[in-house]
């Protein structure tokens, strides 16, 4: 992680790698603030920049073999500690986890604890940073640094840490080898334990503007400019939040597509273009599937809405109302109701596992003789 591909905080980096270059770097550093603000980018980044061979012009070179490690997470001098499930019967430690942690953070790393969390399936049980972790770090502090000046522990969310870690944990920050740095990232500084947090010197990070969700957005992921605009406004500075409400807005352009081609070969009677129509649906997995026949039901009880002329109790996106005004009329009084049955039927069969594309084709076909009615 370059600071270059971090979008904004132009302050913060100058301020950090000012810090590294006076070698002025406290041994515990805390970067506080709001989700999704690249808090734990900046640390990679400052963690990148203080083991380059070759920094210049306030970044790491990006090509050193101290960077290629970095780029891949696989840096020797370089331990990632982050809460995780406790195992039974088990030392639990951040390493047995660090391949899901790589992955997820190299798919997205703005990804916070929330998404960490799902990760392991377990509604009840939070993520903890447990006290063999604080064991495991010790040990692993007592050698020394393989190839750099400083070994360096990136700490993401110590707030997780219970007193029995930080208890642990305490020693190896007020008393550190002259060779080790802390850098910590948290989105809920309040809920650190105050015998950590008092022994760190902290940088907030601001939560992004508007204007700086947006253009990251047009930039690394293709948004338009004007969808960039109305997410930005959506995800208040959270870029994490951001990227998933892009998620959720192409997983919606797809159904409305797969609908509107339901629709008129439907209506077309195309009986052969159905039956791919059913393969392509069910490809999308059985969840994708329940989320897209429950997409069905809603756009079938917006059209009733429409074709009633309620105006005021429709919630179409513009894209759906675009279809939806020339479509409306097929939904009436006659069909509506056999039509909620039939997604609903299809509903209960796919959640049964039923084979899906038998499933959509039968739906179908149905829908043939419905929008006829
Ligand atoms: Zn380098």
């Amino acid at each position: 992680m370059m600071f270059r591909d971090i979008p904004g905080h132009a302050d913060i980096k100058t301020r950090l790698t000012e810090m590294a270059d006076a070698g002025r770097l406290p041994h515990a550093l805390l970067l506080e603030g709001p989700a999704g603000s690249g808090k734990f980018m900046l640390a990679r980044a400052l963690a990148q920049y203080v083991h380059c061979e070759h920094p210049s012009g306030g970044d790491s070179c990006g090509q050193c073999p101290s960077c290629l490690q970095h780029s891949t997470f696989n840096h020797i001098d370089t331990i990632f500690s982050f809460p995780v499930i406790k195992k039974a019967g088990k030392p639990t430690i951040s390493a047995d986890y660090f391949e899901e942690f790589k992955e997820l953070m190299a798919e997205n790393p703005f990804m916070d604890g929330e998404v960490w969390g799902q990760k392991f399936d377990s509604a009840n049980t939070q993520t903890k940073i447990y006290v063999d972790e604080g064991a495991e770090l010790t040990r692993r502090l007592n050698f020394r640094a393989h190839q750099s000046r400083y070994k360096i522990v990136l700490l993401w969310q110590p707030e997780r840490m219970n007193e029995d870690t930080a208890n642990k944990m305490l020693k190896i920050i007020e008393e550190p080898h002259d060779d080790t740095l802390f850098i910590m990232s948290s989105d809920n500084p309040r809920t650190i334990l105050p015998t950590i947090y008092s022994r760190t010197q902290r940088v907030t990070v601001k939560r992004y503007e508007d204007s700086e969700v947006a253009e990251y957005l047009t930039r690394c992921h293709a948004v338009s400019a004007d969808a960039a605009e109305n997410i930005a406004r959506l995800s208040s500075g959270n870029i994490n939040e951001a990227l998933s409400l892009i998620k959720i807005s192409k997983a919606r352009k797809l159904f409305l597509d797969l609908f509107i081609d339901l629709m008129r070969k439907a209506y077309q009677r195309k009986i052969g273009l159905l039956r791919q129509w059913s393969v392509d649906v069910a490809g999308l997995g059985r969840e994708q599937s329940l989320a897209f026949l429950d997409y069905c039901a809603r756009m079938i009880r917006e059209n009733f809405i429409l074709n009633l002329n309620i105006d005021g109790l429709n919630y179409l996106t513009p894209e759906e109302r675009a279809f939806s005004v020339n479509f409306a009329r097929f939904i009436n009084e006659r069909n509506v109701l056999r039509l909620f049955d039939v997604i609903n039927n299809a509903r209960t069969d796919i959640a049964g596992n039923t084979n899906a594309k038998i499933v959509f084709f039968d739906l179908a076909i149905k829908t043939i003789l419905l929008l006829k009615a």
